[in-house]
């Protein structure tokens, strides 16, 4: 996936995240790259709480251990695909999903 390079940290000002690393294609004029007042390449502003800067900012992580654990979970023979959404297992592929959009999303069923 090509998001913008790690590390993402809450930066500066206006409850932005910022990246040390240029976004892919950044462009001067827009911004993005006023790494002086933002603190780092801008991501993301106007992020009302500190919390949820937080997670955006972990967000990269989050993801590089998600599909780590799934690239495990396929080689232990763990990976289940029941679609049951109280299924860690479906749950971690609905999340892994909406980081690529595109990409069709599992089904989930409901025993309720
Ligand atoms: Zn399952």
């Amino acid at each position: 996936m090509a998001h913008t390079p790690r590390p993402w940290r809450p930066g500066k000002h206006g409850g932005c995240v910022v990246s040390d690393k240029p976004p892919q294609g950044v462009r001067k004029e827009t911004g993005h790259a006023d790494v002086d007042y933002y603190g780092g390449f801008l991501i993301c502003e106007s992020v009302f709480r500190i919390e949820d800067a937080w997670l955006i900012s972990a967000a990269p992580d989050l993801y590089r251990v998600a599909k780590d654990f799934e690239e495990v979970l396929k080689e232990l023979g763990l990976f289940c695909e029941c679609g049951r959404d109280d299924c860690r297992t479906t749950r971690l592929r609905v999340a892994l999903s909406k980081v690529t959009p595109l990409l069709p999303a599992p089904t989930t069923r409901s025993d309720s």
